[in-house]
């Protein structure tokens, strides 16, 4: 291919939010639920960025306090117009039908017909996202400038829903990176909702570029990453996995990451895990307006990782929090409404996270009794130096005074308000010369 007919742009000009954004873009037009072909295909072509393996329960199985449900596809769906126009089609979006519904094939009064209809009377060119996954109904959303249309329109319409639901599997995403350590990272992001951009194509995209970059790596700790449908999956996920949950350290939900808002971070029900704290240092040192949250149990899969049996160290991480912005679950969360500049910064954030649970350790001071004679080993800078020369002193001196075995780098961090980058160079600067020694591994308990 010549230059006149390249249509990518080079590599080495595709930052990680362009890789984001595109696999993003890739994934939106597929029709999603909670089990069923849409979670497949989208497993399968994030399987072309990331080896991940497929899992499935069969349809019927008991989970928990839960049954695993029958799988839903859909193939086309419309309501058509006395002269056979489609006024409504699922063809130009798959927010037209409530996600889940039954089959129906009728005719109907737009009086009939409207019991059925879900609009946004104050978003009035907007189709609502709804779901009906665990009652067997039908019904079609549209803006409410169609649903006057029709209104006015009148007459007789003939309405077709072309699904069905039939046993089958709850299908689930899983990829393993396997660390020096057995200790885990569970990440986990939601592949259930339809075409919906931000929630949850961003998140779906992000984990998997972020399994990428982590299968480069050589890692101290193992990263568990899971594409589970919502609340189902996670419950499907927790009841097949109950034996092994003892290696899950810190865990994070993925949601929302490429809108314009944000950071907003919901800690895990325990309030104060490492993870609760990792998040909370990186998001207050982001120059953004950050939200950080405690737990309510109310939101995405953190509810079944936090649920009083299990009680995982796992906070939901997002940019604009799910709920409060005026394009969720609407058609105007759509590839417009997030963009790879915001998606790299997410990215960005995740993996100051993970590099602070990657390198947080707990040292001990080996020379203890009174202060060591820094000067003569090059290890602190005399007066009149400069602003950030004193902060790597301070960071010194907080690091061999709180080194008793008791306090780990990220609690120095905290405690001495410096960034955690600072923290842990000087670490590794004191252990090199021998005045500093690991203690033991941050098991996040
Ligand atoms: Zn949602």
């Amino acid at each position: 291919m010549n230059e006149t007919t390249r249509v990518t742009p080079p590599v080495e000009n595709v930052t990680i939010g362009d890789e984001i954004y595109a696999l993003a873009a890739e994934i939106f037009p597929i029709c999603r639920s909670i089990a069923g072909d849409g979670v497949r295909k989208t497993i399968d072509i994030l399987s072309e960025h990331l080896p991940i393996q497929r899992h499935e329960l069969p349809t019927g199985k008991p989970i928990l306090d839960w049954t695993v449900p029958k799988e839903w596809s859909i193939a086309d769906a419309y309501i058509k117009n006395s002269d056979g126009e489609r006024v409504i089609d699922f063809q130009r979006s798959n927010l037209h039908v409530v996600n889940y519904s039954a089959p129906v094939r009728a005719r109907m009064s737009i009086h009939e017909l409207k019991k059925r209809v879900f609009t946004l009377p104050d978003q009035p060119d907007l189709i609502p996202y709804r779901t009906s996954f665990f009652k067997e109904e039908w019904g079609f959303c549209m803006s409410h400038r169609q649903l006057e249309a029709l209104e006015a329109a009148g007459g007789e319409y003939e309405i077709a829903i072309e699904s069905s639901l039939e046993a089958g599997a709850l299908t689930w995403g899983e990829y393993l990176h396997r660390g020096d350590t057995e200790d885990e990272v569970l990440i986990s992001t939601h592949i259930c909702h339809p075409s919906l951009a931000n929630d949850n194509c961003s998140g779906l995209a992000l984990v998997t570029i972020l399994g990428r970059e982590l299968a480069r790596r050589k890692t101290r700790l193992s990263y568990r990453l899971v594409f589970v449908p919502a609340a189902i999956g996670s419950i499907a996920w927790l009841a097949t996995n109950e034996a092994n949950l003892d290696h899950i350290k810190h865990g994070l939900v993925i949601s929302n990451v490429g809108d314009s808002g944000g950071p907003t971070y919901k800690r895990s029900r325990r309030g104060n895990a490492t993870i609760d704290r990792a998040v909370a240092h990186v998001l207050r040192r982001s120059e953004r307006t950050y939200k950080l949250l405690d737990f309510f149990p109310y939101g995405y899969d953190e509810r079944q990782y936090c649920s009083p049996g299990f009680d995982l160290p796992v906070g939901l991480l997002q940019r604009s929090q799910f709920g409060t912005y005026s394009e969720y679950h609407t058609s105007a969360d759509n590839l417009d409404f997030i963009n790879p500049q915001q998606l790299s910064e997410s990215f960005r954030w995740i993996m100051q996270v993970l590099d602070i649970l990657e390198r947080d350790r707990k040292m001990l001071n080996l020379a203890p009794k009174g202060e060591p004679q820094l000067g003569r080993r090059g290890l602190y800078s005399g007066y009149g130096s400069g602003k950030e020369a004193m902060a790597r002193n301070m960071a010194v001196l907080w690091v061999l005074n709180l080194s008793d075995g008791h306090h780990s780098l990220l609690n120095i961090a905290e405690r001495a308000d410096l960034s955690f980058d600072l923290i842990a160079a000087a670490a590794a600067a004191l252990e090199s010369h021998g005045l500093l020694a690991e203690n033991s591994c941050i098991d996040g308990v």
